[in-house]
């Protein structure tokens, strides 16, 4: 499960920034997580409850928004929400676009005491 590793990552830096702020807890931890990132929420919630044992995030609730994926089309600039993986322009079927977003993996919001 390599959400484990992302998510230490970003537990890392939320840690940090909590520390900065001289807060001693990290109360809530909220995600953009595109749907194209390749992770899975699910297994972000799993990882994030083994990440979080034994820091100051322990009590933390963490909170995925999902966002939905935006590609671009260079032939025809239509901007759309692809139906499949092959990211095809419904205008000019030209394949492949250009992800404008969805490929999201960030943290969004960080609330401390
Ligand atoms: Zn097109």
């Amino acid at each position: 499960m390599h959400e484990v590793g992302m998510m230490q990552n970003v537990l890392a830096t939320a840690v940090e920034r909590a520390k900065h702020e001289g807060a001693s807890h990290i109360r809530l931890l909220q995600m953009r997580v595109g749907e194209a990132s390749g992770v899975v929420p699910e297994s972000l919630r799993l990882a994030f409850d083994v990440v979080k044992k034994e820091t100051i995030a322990e009590d933390a609730r963490l909170q995925v928004e999902s966002v939905p994926v935006v590609c671009y089309c260079t032939n025809c600039t239509t901007e759309f929400h692809p139906t499949d993986l092959l990211y095809e322009c419904p205008e000019c079927h030209q394949p492949y676009c250009e992800v404008r977003q969805g490929k999201e993996f960030e943290l969004a919001f960080l609330e401390v005491s």
